[in-house]
C-alpha cells in the first residue's frame, strides 16, 4: 500500500485506523533516532544495606535460622533401616546408586520421581509466585540466605550503614584492616562449613567428618569443599544482588508469570505522593492543599540490600524482601501517622483506590486454582505410586546373536537375561516360571532346579541379580515369534513381578 508523501500526518490521522497506523508508523520512522551515547557498562554501585527491625525482618531471621539449621545439620540426623542399608537419614548414596529420604529409597530406575518432584516444586514456586510475587526470592532462595547471613557478619565486624560508609569513605587505618581481615574471615569460614556440609550428604556424615579431620577422606570431598567455599565466598559475599540482577534467570519469568492481582511489595503513590517534608505537608494540608505521606526520608531506599527505590515503581531488581516495608512502618510509626505506605498490595487496588473504590485482594483465581489443581493431582499421582510400588522387579533381554538355536534332537532354544530386583532389605528367595509355550522347558545357567523341578533363586537384601535364563520348546516347530511372560513369585510372601518377551523360531 502506498502512502501519498504529500498528506499531513493530520491529514492522515483523520482517515481510515489503517492509515492512522501507518502515520503512526511513518511518525516513528521519521523521528530522530534516540540519543545512544551512553556507557555500555554501568559500573556496579556498592550497596551498604542498612540494618533494620520490624515483622518482615524477623520472618527473615526465621527463615534463615530454619533453612541454614535443616542444610548444615541434617546429614547428622540418624534413620534406622536395619543391618543391611545406611543410617543415615538423607544419603545420595553414588557409589551404590541410591537415594535415601528418610523411609523412602530411590533406586536409578525410580528417578522420575525426582523429575516429578522437580516439577512440582516448580509449579508450588508458580503459585508461590501468583499469590505473593517473589516470596522465594526475597525469603527462600539460597542466594538471599547466604546474602542475609554474610550482611550480618559485615555489620557485626564493620558495624552498620552510616559506620561503614564512613570509614570507607576515610583513609584506611590498622583498625579498618583488622575488622575487614575479621569479615573475610568470618565469610570464608561460613563458606567452608556450606561446603563441608554440602559432601557430608554423599556419604557417612559423622564418618567423613572424622576423615576430612584426618585427611583420610578422598580428594573428590576437598576438592568439592574447596569449589563451594570459593562459590559461597564469592556469590555471598562479594557478588550479592549482582546474581539477582544479571545472572538468576527467575526475576524475567517471574514478570511473565504475575498479573495486576498478585500482592506484590508496593509504594501506595495515591497516598504516598506528592512527597513532603513534615512541617512543608501540615503547612499544605492546612491550606487544603495536597500533600503525600512520603517524607522522603529514603529510609526504605537505605535497608534494600539490592539498591532499589521500590517508590519508582516495579523493578526486576526489587527481590520482595519487604525490609523496606519495615523501615517506612517505623518511620509512619514515629511520625504518628498509620503505617502501610509501603506494603504488600496488588496493581488492582492501587488503580480502584485511584478511583475511589475499596480495594480487595483474591488469593482463588482461575491460575492459582489451576496451580493448586495441577499440585494437587501431581503430588497425589507421587504419593499413591510411592505407597503401591513394588518391592521387587524383573526384566528380561533376549539375546540378539543368535536369536534362537536349533538342538541336535529338534528342539528350539532361546537365551535371556533375566534381571531380579530385591528393594527390600532382607535377603529373599524367588520362583521363577513363564508360560507362553506348553512344551518347553526353563533351564538357568549354573543353577540347578528344586526336587520338584521349580527354579528357586535367591536375591541379596536391596540388590540385583542377573541370571541367564534357557527355554527350550520341544513342541512343533514354533512360529516366528510367541509371546511369552516371565513370571516371578516370592516364596515367602507370594508378591510377583512379570516380564513379557518373546520365543522366536529358527
Ligand atoms: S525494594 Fe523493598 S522489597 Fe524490594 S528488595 Fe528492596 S527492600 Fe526488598
Ligand atoms: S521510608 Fe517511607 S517515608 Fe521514607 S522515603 Fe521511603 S516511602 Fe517515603
Amino acid at each position: 500500500m502506498h502512502v501519498d508523501s504529500t498528506l499531513s500526518l493530520d491529514q492522515v490521522a483523520a482517515g481510515t485506523p489503517a492509515l492512522t497506523r501507518l502515520a503512526a508508523q511513518a511518525e516513528v520512522r521519521s523521528a530522530p533516532p534516540p540519543k545512544d551515547d551512553g556507557p555500555l557498562y554501568a559500573p556496579r554501585r556498592k550497596i551498604y544495606p542498612q540494618s533494620v527491625r520490624g515483622l518482615f525482618r524477623r520472618i527473615k531471621w526465621a527463615v534463615l535460622l530454619a533453612t541454614l539449621g535443616v542444610y548444615y545439620l541434617l546429614p547428622f540426623v540418624r534413620w534406622d533401616r536395619g543391618p543391611n542399608a545406611p543410617a543415615q537419614a538423607v544419603l545420595i548414596d553414588l557409589p551404590n546408586s541410591r537415594f535415601y529420604f528418610f523411609f523412602i529409597e530411590i533406586w536409578p530406575q525410580e528417578v522420575y520421581y525426582i523429575t516429578g518432584l522437580l516439577i512440582l516444586a516448580s509449579i508450588v514456586l508458580f503459585l508461590m509466585n501468583a499469590v505473593a510475587g517473589r516470596v522465594w526470592c526475597g525469603y527462600l532462595c539460597p542466594q538471599t540466605v547466604w546474602t542475609d547471613l554474610f550482611q550480618a557478619i559485615e555489620r557485626l565486624t564493620e558495624g552498620d550503614r552510616r559506620d561503614h560508609l564512613q570509614r570507607d569513605g576515610r583513609k584506611w587505618t590498622a583498625d579498618t584492616y583488622a575488622r575487614k581481615a575479621l569479615k573475610h574471615f568470618l565469610w570464608l569460614m561460613v563458606a567452608w562449613w556450606t561446603g563441608g556440609a554440602w559432601v557430608l550428604y554423599f556419604a557417612d556424615a559423622p564418618t567423613l567428618v572424622k576423615h576430612l579431620a584426618t585427611l583420610q577422606a578422598p580428594f573428590i570431598a576437598y576438592a568439592f569443599i574447596g569449589i563451594l567455599t570459593f562459590t559461597t565466598y564469592t556469590l555471598a559475599g562479594h557478588m550479592r544482588e549482582q546474581v539477582c540482577l544479571y545472572m538468576c534467570p527467575w526475576p524475567r519469568i517471574q514478570a511473565a508469570l504475575t498479573d495486576e492481582y498478585a500482592l506484590n511489595v508496593t509504594y501506595r503513590y495515591d497516598r504516598g505522593e506528592p512527597r513532603c517534608a513534615v512541617s512543608k505537608a501540615n503547612e499544605l494540608r492546612a491550606r487544603g492543599e495536597p500533600a503525600g505521606d512520603c517524607t522522603n526520608c529514603k529510609q526504605c531506599v537505605h535497608v534494600c540490600p539490592t539498591g532499589v527505590d521500590i517508590r519508582n515503581g516495579a523493578d526486576l531488581g526489587c527481590i520482595q524482601c519487604g525490609l523496606c516495608i519495615d523501615a517506612c512502618d517505623a518511620m509512619m510509626t514515629k511520625l504518628g501517622r498509620s503505617t502501610g505506605l509501603i506494603g504488600y498490595d496488588t496493581d488492582i487496588n492501587i488503580k480502584r483506590r485511584m478511583e475511589g473504590k475499596p480495594g480487595f485482594v483474591k488469593i482463588m483465581r482461575l491460575r492459582t486454582a489451576l496451580y493448586a489443581a495441577i499440585i494437587a493431582i501431581a503430588g497425589g499421582i507421587m504419593i499413591f505410586t510411592l505407597a503401591t510400588r513394588e518391592s521387587e522387579g524383573l526384566s528380561s533381554i533376549h539375546d540378539r546373536n543368535p536369536m534362537s538355536v536349533r538342538l541336535s534332537n529338534g528342539a528350539v532354544r532361546n537365551a535371556y537375561t533375566i534381571r531380579i530386583v530385591n528393594k527390600q532389605l532382607r535377603t529373599r528367595d524367588f520362583i521363577l516360571a513363564f508360560n507362553g509355550l506348553p512344551a518347553s522347558l526353563i533351564d538357568f545357567v549354573g543353577v540347578p532346579p528344586r526336587e520338584d523341578g521349580q527354579l528357586l533363586i535367591d536375591v541379596g537384601p536391596d540388590t540385583t541379580r542377573e541370571v541367564r535364563v534357557l527355554v527350550t520348546d520341544y513342541g512343533d516347530t514354533p512360529p516366528a515369534s510367541t509371546p511369552i511372560v516371565f513370571r516371578l513369585t516370592d516364596v515367602a510372601t507370594g508378591e510377583q513381578a512379570e516380564a513379557r518377551d518373546h520365543f522366536f523360531g529358527p
